[in-house]
């Protein structure tokens, strides 16, 4: 069997589409762009290449980009400070700091300053709240994305038995609380989980969030399970390469052999991560103008 290949790069372009289309009518109902402020912190070489993706995907979904580059030495007073001159900022809807901050920095102290009504990654605790009491909030992009392009190839997802491998704020709690939402059975597994492969069997839907090069092994997959590989690991280069290659924490190759569906490292969740981030900067900026906004179709 040969698993139908989930192209989250075709999914994520519709979704910038149609998410552009709407930020056009936001502005003629508003008389403004919806806005995305980033602020990097530091010099890290893969950060910067986020941030400035970031930025452009920004632009050509026809809204204002702000990027605030700070140095290294930045301090917490320094940054708190401009993350209130942004949240204060009717020009900013979706505030944005680029993590990993470098270490001097409390990183907590840093998004618990950021508005809930900003926070378009979904990390405060007051949207981290919402998402677990049910309520309307932003949701952290990668997994919103990643449930979209499950719905889209599963439909209903209710009675699935879904395991998610990774538990960070980030990825795999809000992955979870997403799943059981679409009233999914979910199972949490992580570094303590015993017998991982053998829970990994029972499952429908596989989440792997882990960042571990290719540990889901076909031979942990249930047949026809739908697979969606958040990892993104770089292998060490090949001899005369100066990059190693980046795959995802499924071993992709003999896992399409046994799974149903699968996402792709590079081309799956990876571009779902922007197209959902200008989506919560665009619902951010409809609610901050007591706007409301239509569902998007995607
Ligand atoms: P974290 O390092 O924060 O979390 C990793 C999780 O994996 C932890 O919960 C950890 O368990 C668990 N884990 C580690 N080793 C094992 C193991 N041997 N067996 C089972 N579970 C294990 O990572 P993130 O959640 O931030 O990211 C996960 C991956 O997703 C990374 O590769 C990252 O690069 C990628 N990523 C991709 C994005 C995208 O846009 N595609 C966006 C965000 C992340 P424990 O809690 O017990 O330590």
């Amino acid at each position: 069997m040969s698993a139908i290949r989930i192209d989250g790069k075709a999914f994520a372009a519709r979704l910038r589409e149609q998410v552009g289309e709407r930020a056009l009518d936001f502005t003629k109902g508003s008389g403004r762009k919806a806005g995305l402020a980033v602020v990097l912190v530091g010099e890290d070489p893969a950060s910067q290449v986020y941030v400035r993706s970031k930025g452009k995907a920004t632009v050509a979904a026809n809204m204002a980009s702000f990027e605030h580059k700070l140095p290294d030495t930045t301090t917490q007073a320094e940054l708190e400070a401009l993350v209130d001159q942004l949240n204060n900022d009717p020009t900013v809807d979706g505030i944005l700091v680029q993590l990993p901050l470098p270490d001097h920095l409390d990183e907590q102290a840093v998004v618990d300053r950021i508005s809930p009504s900003k926070d378009v990654d979904g990390l405060t605790p007051v949207s981290t709240g919402r998402l677990a009491l049910g309520l309307n909030g932003l949701v952290p992009c990668t997994p919103l994305g990643s449930l979209m392009l499950l719905k889209d190839q599963l439909g209903d997802l209710s009675g699935l038995n879904a395991v998610v491998i990774g538990r960070s704020i980030l990825v795999g709690k809000p992955m979870a609380q997403l799943l059981l939402d679409a009233n999914a059975t979910v199972t949490i597994a992580h570094s303590r989980t015993k017998d991982l492969p053998d829970v990994v069997r029972r499952a429908d839907i596989v989440v792997a969030a882990v960042g571990r090069a290719e540990m889901v092994k076909a031979e942990w997959l249930k047949p026809g399970a739908t697979v969606i590989d958040v990892g993104i690991n770089r292998l060490p280069p090949e001899p005369g390469a100066d990059k190693g290659r980046l795959v995802g924490d499924v071993a992709y190759e003999e896992a399409s052999e046994v799974a149903g569906a699968i996402t792709p490292v590079p081309g799956g969740v990876g571009p779902m991560t922007i197209a959902v981030l200008l989506r919560n900067t665009l619902v951010a900026a409809y609610r901050n103008e007591g706007l409301e906004m239509t569902e998007l179709t995607l």
